[in-house]
């Protein structure tokens, strides 16, 4: 049976913090929300296909932006019921959060991934945490005070080097019918509308052309959006991207 470890989706492509350096490219993004209509097609598709997936992630952007995460959660649970479904959030919304959110993480069983950025204090963080268990939430924290770029123009290295530096783990993204490795070929062609750049843009399948097994062959294959990144990631303070966001906020120079 074809088999996917880690599937990732987006929520939504903006965000309400706008980190430089963003693997979504949110500060750059245009505001955007999953059509849950789209998401259930696509999640039935490889469902169709007998590909089983053991783990799911929703991403932003910001995915607690979205007005009908509740409904996102019940539905990925409705087609996949055996995965593990993570959210992963800066959780600047959890406390506004409402019932109906909390019920249906309890219900999915779902893990809050919160990545606690400098923004927020510990009393902030002590809050958040109270709050989750107040809720019966499960929840994992990970605190963030540096980013890596991992973007370059005319990659000089060698595609091995590169994959020894390659840090997303097998996570693959779905958005709109197509599949890819990471999100970096999901975020390459409006980078370079916005920017002017020449990173590579392929990188994608269209799951309604292919195969279980043509999927899975593809995803485990590196492919030419690699030559996207460095094999020398580079360390920076984190920090938000402003009003001006620049393409050096994720370019390696
Ligand atoms: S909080 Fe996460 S999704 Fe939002 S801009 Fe920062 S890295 Fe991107
Ligand atoms: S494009 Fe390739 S090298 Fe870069 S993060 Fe994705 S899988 Fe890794």
């Amino acid at each position: 049976m074809a088999r996917i470890d880690y599937l990732e989706f987006w929520a939504t492509k903006h965000c309400n913090l706008n980190c430089k350096g963003c693997s979504s490219c949110s500060p750059i993004q245009e505001k955007w929300n999953i059509d849950i209509e789209v998401l259930k097609q696509d999640l039935n598709r490889l469902k169709a296909l007998k590909i089983l997936i053991d783990n799911i992630n929703i991403l932003g952007g910001e995915p607690l932006l979205h007005p009908h995460i509740a409904d996102i959660l019940n539905a990925v649970k409705h087609i996949f019921p055996n995965c593990n479904l993570g959210l992963l959030t800066n959780g600047l919304l959890i406390k506004n959060m409402d019932n109906d959110f909390w019920n249906s993480c309890v219900e999915n069983n779902v893990i809050l991934k919160i990545t606690c950025f400098p923004v927020f204090s510990e009393d902030d963080i002590e809050q958040i945490v109270h709050l989750l268990e107040m809720n019966g939430i499960k929840y994992q924290l990970t605190r963030k005070i540096r980013f890596n770029k991992i973007l370059i123009e005319n990659n000089p290295s060698k595609m091995e080097d590169i994959l020894l530096a390659c840090g997303c783990n097998h996570a693959y993204n779905l958005y709109g019918g197509y599949v890819s490795r990471c999100t970096v070929p999901m975020i390459t062609e409006k980078f370079n509308s916005k920017f002017g750049t020449n990173l590579n843009t392929e990188g994608k399948l269209n799951i309604y052309d292919a195969t279980a097994e043509e999927i899975i062959d593809f995803l485990m294959t590196p492919n030419n959006s690699c030559l996207n990144c460095s094999a020398f990631p580079q360390k920076v303070a984190w920090s938000q991207a402003g009003e001006y966001p620049s393409k050096d906020d994720w370019l390696i120079g």
